[in-house]
């Protein structure tokens, strides 16, 4: 069993929405046979964000279609429909075993072999589990990972099933922090466990922590910092109890887990090169093999305003620009299309909180604003990132505005001189407003 596709998109993730509409507008409707994407999953592309957010609202919680890509960057809605209309296949609920890049094929675990001229791997990252640091408890019914919608469901359920229960989050990360305010919204009892000293550690200072851990706590959520769950305890299929590294016994109705994610390279190991833990690409999102491409969450490319650095991130926004890049790039190799030239953009919504991040937080953090807590006023604050050449290289705002957002990414690319870090903590945000 065997079919062909000129163009094959495989994963069915956000980089792939974005994906299939640059190569649309590129290039008009797809003929049969030119473009396709394979995804495991059984639904169209849509905005995996949302997954964390509105998906898990207690009441007029965001549904499909509401949010199929590629409507996160207030772009186009694409229904099932829009790729039926454009002549883009969908191999939906279809997961591929194997890749041979030198025969350029594809193998489903249906048996049928799908061959490509070029491919576009998107197949995005997977949530670690418990098990992979030597715990126990996955498959139990009441502890949740989030990934995909099926996640969000189980997630939906669970919550549903125990209100004003306890639930322990294990993991002070994205997922951790995201779906404690949910759960939270959802009324029922928080307890965040993780071994760092403090929650978002890849990201965050230990002041801007502070400042999220004191809102958290205020909202009723307990954090225990420094220590593990190293066990669950699991009675009827169900998780009962946690019991921390201490031997401290935390009772629970359910347990999330956010404790990082691995990037979905296997397909390809051996056959292509790979580096910091994702598929290796150059500056147009080009493999080591010609004929074969990678974005988003799976793919390591050099960021110019890094000095060509290679990085991989796990964010929406660079799963949309890196598959538009890699489309552009694709479509015409000769083309007008260039090395991608990447600004990193982070952010999260958590209740009534809003933060965005740009660049990279390395070098001294100079913070501003007001970063102590206080239930009764809407807080501001954030910090810049000043590498060792004094320039700003990263940069964090919670509450700003539109234009404030946009000053201070522009500070980022700029790379803005700072010629004295103290005179910078004293104008704190007013300084990308010079000139
Ligand atoms: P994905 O969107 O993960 O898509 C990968 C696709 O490939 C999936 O459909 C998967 O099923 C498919 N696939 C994988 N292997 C195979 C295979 N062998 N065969 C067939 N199909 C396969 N980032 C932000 O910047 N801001 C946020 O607020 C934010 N919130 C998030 C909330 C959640 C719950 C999660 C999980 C992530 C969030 N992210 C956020 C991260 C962001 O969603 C990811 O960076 C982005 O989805 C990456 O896009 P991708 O297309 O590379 O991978
Ligand atoms: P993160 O890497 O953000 O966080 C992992 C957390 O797990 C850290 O707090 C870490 O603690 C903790 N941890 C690591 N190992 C253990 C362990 N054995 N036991 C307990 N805790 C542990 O990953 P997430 O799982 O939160 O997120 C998964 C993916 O989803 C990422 O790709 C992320 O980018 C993406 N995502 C992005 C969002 C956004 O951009 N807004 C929102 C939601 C998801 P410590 O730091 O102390 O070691």
């Amino acid at each position: 069993m065997g079919r062909a596709c000129t163009y094959v998109i495989l994963g069915g993730g956000v980089a792939a929405g974005y994906a299939a509409l640059e190569f649309v507008r590129r290039r008009g409707d797809a003929a049969p046979g030119e473009l396709c994407i394979i995804s495991e999953e059984a639904v169209a592309p849509y905005e995996r964000p949302a997954l964390s957010k509105g998906y898990l609202l207690p009441e007029g919680g965001a549904r499909l279609p509401a949010f199929y890509t590629c409507v996160g960057a207030n772009d186009q809605l694409l229904t099932p429909d829009w790729y039926k209309e454009h002549g883009v296949e969908l191999i939906l609920g279809t997961k591929i075993i194997s890749a041979d890049v030198r025969r350029k094929t594809l193998l489903a675990s249906s048996g049928e072999t799908i061959s490509y001229k070029t491919l576009i791997v998107a197949t995005g990252a997977q949530a670690l589990k418990l098990e992979e640091f030597g715990g126990s408890g996955s498959d139990a019914e009441n502890v949740c990972y989030l990934r995909n919608i099926e996640d969000a469901d189980k997630l939906v359920f669970r919550m549903r099933s125990c209100p004003g229960g306890n639930a322990i989050v294990i993991g002070g990360g994205y997922i951790g922090m995201e779906c404690a305010a949910a759960l939270v919204a959802n009324k029922i009892k928080v307890t965040i466990v993780f071994p760092g000293k403090h929650c978002m550690g890849r990201l965050f200072t230990p002041k801007i922590a502070e400042f999220y851990e004191n809102y958290y706590t205020s909202k009723g959520v307990t954090f225990i910092k420094g220590t593990a769950v190293s066990s669950l305890e699991i009675s009827s299929g169900k998780v009962t109890t946690a019991i921390l590294r201490d031997g401290r016994r935390l009772p629970a109705d359910m347990v999330v887990v956010g404790i990082g994610a691995r990037a979905n390279t296997a397909l390809f190991e051996g056959q292509l090169v790979m580096e910091k833990g994702g598929i290796k690409v150059n500056g147009q999102m080009q493999t080591s093999d010609a004929s074969v491409y990678a974005v988003g969450d799976v793919a390591t490319f050099p960021v110019t305003l890094f000095g060509c650095d290679a990085r991989r991130f796990e964010h929406v926004d660079c799963a949309r620009r890196t598959a538009r890049h890699a489309v552009a790039a694709a479509l015409d190799p000769s083309g007008p299309a260039g090395d991608i030239d990447y600004l990193p953009f982070f952010y999260s919504r958590v209740f009534a909180l809003s933060w965005r991040f740009y660049g990279d937080n390395a070098g001294e953090a100079v913070h501003f604003g007001d970063l102590g807590f206080s239930a009764s006023s809407t807080p501001k604050f954030g910090a810049f990132w000043v590498s060792a050449a004094g320039r700003i290289a990263g940069a964090f705002l919670e509450g700003g505005s539109p234009e404030e957002y946009e000053a201070i990414a522009h500070a980022v690319r700029s790379g803005a001189a700072v010629p004295d870090v103290a005179q910078l903590a004293r104008e704190g945000l007013a300084f990308v407003f010079r000139d």
